[in-house]
């Protein structure tokens, strides 16, 4: 079976074609700039080939089809016809409450999507484009959503609520739903598969450190706390988002600054965070760089960085009364052997404890901490495409 995963972005459609059958990557790649000047379709083929594609594609649509003629194009093509594609996957960011795992998209679905896309403007009206693209290009063909927020779906009301009037909540379901769900959900049964372990009865801290970033408690193979809330702007301190910040801090600044809610939005999202501390970047990479230069800035950063992910570690643990694994995912978590150590320094009394030479390690499984510590520190590339694709499989081959 083949199944096209889309993860359509405001002005990015990124896509994984996968044999899932048996297993394949047969082709990926990314739109970029959609609706912009000098918009392309990159396309990574199964040799290391790149190719760049430069056109005028003016929406998702249109992005789409470059990606579908791509895909059946004599040269850089892997399929003889796009009939040959069996399924689509999409990402959805936010599934609110309606949504507690993938499905299939019909009209229905549909709907409830459009009347959800205030609680993610940012992301689920991009995630419908896709999906009404597809419904245009390859009519007929099945689709499933598969919601990051869904894996959150299973934490207690006692970790979802916030402390503000219950009649909010009801009014407009402010509450936490949690982020990268799909990414928890991969590296969580990934690690149980590489130990050999059954969920059950276990505790385990999932980190996935990228751009975003947030921390997952995991118990008996359920979400019951992530770091992320209502939207993806609390928790972690990440690349441009500040985390946790005082509301008093908020209204102080805006009222300091004469900035309306929008504005403030945007600097709390796009001009915080690593890139807002240091000055430098938003990338580890690059702050990690300065960091060793001596830069004071980009070592505050790394320092309140680590310190965070830290204290989120520890109350999971005490959250879930104890911890048996701790996963490290994302860009940061699977490559920053020095950002690792940082984060597990004096973890000692929970159990964790890394060995250096393990811990020397980028983009690889890994159980990269001692023999003899209490608690298994893995490392564990994500991958949301494959988990995507391989729910779309189960719910097509139940549609009949
Ligand atoms: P992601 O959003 O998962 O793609 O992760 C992006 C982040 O991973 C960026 O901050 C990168 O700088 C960081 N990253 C990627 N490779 C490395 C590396 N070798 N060392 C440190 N950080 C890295």
């Amino acid at each position: 079976m083949n199944i096209l995963v889309l993860n359509s972005g405001s002005s990015s459609i990124k896509y994984e074609l996968f044999d899932i059958t048996n297993h394949i990557v047969l082709s990926k790649g990314i739109v970029e700039k959609v609706g912009m000047k000098g918009s392309f379709l990159k396309v990574e083929k199964q040799n290391g080939e790149v190719v760049k594609l430069v056109g005028e594609i003016l929406d998702h649509k249109i992005g789409i089809e470059y990606i579908l003629g791509m895909l059946v194009s004599e040269k850089h093509g892997v399929l003889t016809s796009i009939n040959q594609i069996n399924a689509v996957g999409h990402r959805v960011v936010h599934g609110g409450e309606e949504f507690c795992g993938s499905v299939y998209i019909n009209d229905e679905v549909i709907k409830t999507l459009e009347k959800m896309t205030e609680l993610a403007p940012l992301h689920n009206p991009a995630n419908l484009k896709g999906i009404y693209a597809m419904n245009t290009l390859l009519p007929g063909v099945p689709q499933v959503a598969v919601f990051d927020t869904a894996f959150h779906q299973t934490m207690p009301k006692k970790s979802y609520m916030y402390g503000i009037p219950y009649a909010l909540y009801k009014k407009y379901k402010i509450r936490r739903y949690g982020f990268h769900g799909t990414s928890h959900r991969y590296v969580f049964s990934r690690a149980c598969e590489m130990l050999n372990i059954n969920p059950i009865d276990k505790k385990i801290i999932s980190c996935h450190l990228g751009n975003g970033a947030s921390v997952a408690a995991i118990k008996n193979g359920v979400s019951v706390d992530t770091s992320m809330g209502f939207t993806p702007v609390e928790g972690l301190i990440m690349g441009t988002r500040t985390g946790d910040l005082d509301i008093g801090a908020v209204n102080y600044i805006m009222n300091k600054e004469e900035i309306s809610g929008d504005t403030i939005s945007t600097l709390v999202n796009k001009f915080s965070g690593m890139l807002g501390i240091t000055g430098i970047s938003s990338d580890m990479r690059e702050i990690e760089t300065a960091a060793n230069e001596g830069h004071e800035r980009a070592k505050l950063g790394l320092d309140m960085y680590a310190y965070r992910v830290k204290k989120y570690i520890g109350s999971y643990a005490a959250a879930m009364g104890g911890l048996d694994v701790l996963i490290f995912t994302g860009g940061i978590g699977e490559n920053s052997v020095s950002m690792r150590k940082l984060i597990c320094e004096e973890l000692e009394f929970l159990g964790i404890s890394l060995d250096d030479s393990n811990n020397n390690v980028r983009g690889k499984e890994t159980d990269i901490s001692k023999a003899d510590a209490r608690v298994r520190v893995l490392v564990i590339p994500t991958d949301e495409e494959l988990v995507i694709a391989q729910d779309t499989e189960e719910i097509v081959k139940n549609l009949n």
